[in-house]
């Protein structure tokens, strides 16, 4: 494929922006590639500036789930912003917006909109410590939970390990207040409380680990973190930004059956606009500004534009019955990638739940980060550049998650079904 414009921009990007990009996982980095720019991009495929056409299943990285510019959504903003782009006072759509998410969330009684996914997890975690009175935070390896300084401590050796920072300029004392802990390992967790429950402020966890691949949890593991939080008073974060909205109504929490205290949204609730929220019990909510101790704002949080779109998304999901279509499409793509692993008998992993997946290139069952990290890359890269080859555009690391929009039909699935068998024939 002809990339001449991607690469006279990124060129000149690289010039101005740090690493030419605005968030590092578009850079391909991991795939010893540059980036193409897009121009286009609409239902599931996405037009680059030089012509080429895709299907995508990076759904800019989750929010798309209804593909590109659906028509719902870009009338709603059409109109929102006929009426004024931002005002800086409450707006209808805000309560319609929190009464939605109330009314899809098992867990969530009051909520707070934020810009991001990162704002939402970084101000569940201050109103944990304030409710609580403590400062700890338990976290487990391979959880990605938005770029907040103390959320970004990945690995330690084994149990009791305090984190150490994964990013320059996050101070070791704050990271020092970062328990990290192996994911799925729930006896880790109840020795760390038995040592010091009390001073732990809360426990966050992906409620199903989509940015190391797709991780599931054991049997029993979720309702052990919700058991061992609720004994000792810890607020149980549940960090749904990836999987609210997107495997269900109200997300991984109704799939499984379990109440976290806490709950952090974004992506699919915001209809491609920049929008995260939190949400929970109203008893801990409720210590937030004005009424409450614990601090939190935002000039542009509950902007009429963000909630018209996602609104917009969240209704047209509904009305299609979009979460029984999406669980079909993604039945076909695994059992048609199920076929080709066995008929090239090679015995790696894949993932899936509803619309979300993940092919590891490992013979590893799939637990925590480590059995991740046996991927082969170099097998990945090779897959990765033969797909784009083929006009089928798949995050471009081993480590993310896929997504399919309700705008995919069979046709794209079966078509992607071939350009991967041609992909895999070449690692
Ligand atoms: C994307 C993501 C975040 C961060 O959201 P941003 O909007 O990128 O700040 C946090 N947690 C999870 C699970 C995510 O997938």
């Amino acid at each position: 494929m002809k990339r001449d414009i991607s690469s006279k921009l990124f060129k000149a990007a690289k010039q101005v922006i740090p690493g030419g990009v605005n968030s590092p996982v578009r850079a391909f980095k991991n795939v010893d590639g540059d980036p193409f720019f897009v121009r286009r991009a609409m239902g599931c495929r996405i037009e680059d500036v030089d012509g080429n056409e895709m299907i995508d299943y990076v759904g800019t990285w989750g929010p798309a789930i209804l593909g590109h510019a659906p028509e719902c959504v870009v009338e709603a903003v059409q109109s929102a912003a006929k009426e004024g782009v931002s005002f800086g006072t409450p707006n209808p759509y805000e309560v319609d917006m929190a009464e939605t998410i109330v009314d899809w969330v098992p867990s969530v009684e009051k909520v707070r909109m934020v810009n991001s996914g990162t704002e939402a997890t970084m101000s569940a975690i201050r109103l944990a410590r304030g409710f609580t009175g403590r400062d700890k935070v338990i976290k487990f390896v391979g959880c990605y939970h938005g770029h907040v300084d103390s959320l970004l401590v990945a690995a330690g050796s084994g149990a009791l390990t305090h984190g150490k920072p994964d990013s320059a300029g996050v101070p070791a004392s704050f990271a020092a207040e970062t328990i990290i802990l192996p994911y799925n390992d729930i006896e880790k967790v109840n020795a760390v409380f038995a040592e010091m429950g009390d001073q732990i402020a809360a426990v966050i966890v992906e409620s199903y680990p989509a940015n190391a691949g797709l991780i599931f949890p054991k049997e029993g593991y979720l309702q052990g973190l919700r058991d061992i939080t609720a004994k000792h008073g810890a607020v149980f974060i549940f960090d749904e930004v990836m999987t609210g909205f997107r495997v269900a109504k109200g997300g991984v929490q109704e799939l499984e059956g379990i109440t976290p205290d806490l709950t952090a949204m974004g992506k699919v609730i915001g209809g491609g606009l920049p929008v995260g929220a939190f949400g929970g019990k109203a008893e801990i909510m409720d210590y937030l500004a004005p009424d409450g101790p614990v601090y939190q704002a935002g000039t542009l949080s509950g902007n009429p534009l963000a909630m018209a779109a996602g609104l917009a998304q969240l209704r047209e999901m509904e009305r299609q019955d979009g979460y029984a279509k999406l669980d079909q499409l993604g039945a076909r793509l695994e059992a048609g990638v199920r076929a080709l692993l066995q008929e090239k008998s090679l015995d790696y992993q894949f993932n899936r739940v509803g619309s979300m997946f993940c092919l590891f290139f490992t013979g590893e069952e799939i637990v925590d980060l480590d059995s991740v990290m046996t991927a082969d890359t170099a097998a990945f890269r090779k897959f990765f550049t033969e797909m784009l080859e083929q006009g089928v555009y798949t995050a471009p690391s081993p480590y993310e998650t896929g997504f399919i929009s309700v705008s995919h039909g069979e046709a794209e699935i079966d078509r992607t079904l071939e350009a991967m068998s041609a992909a895999l024939a070449k690692i």
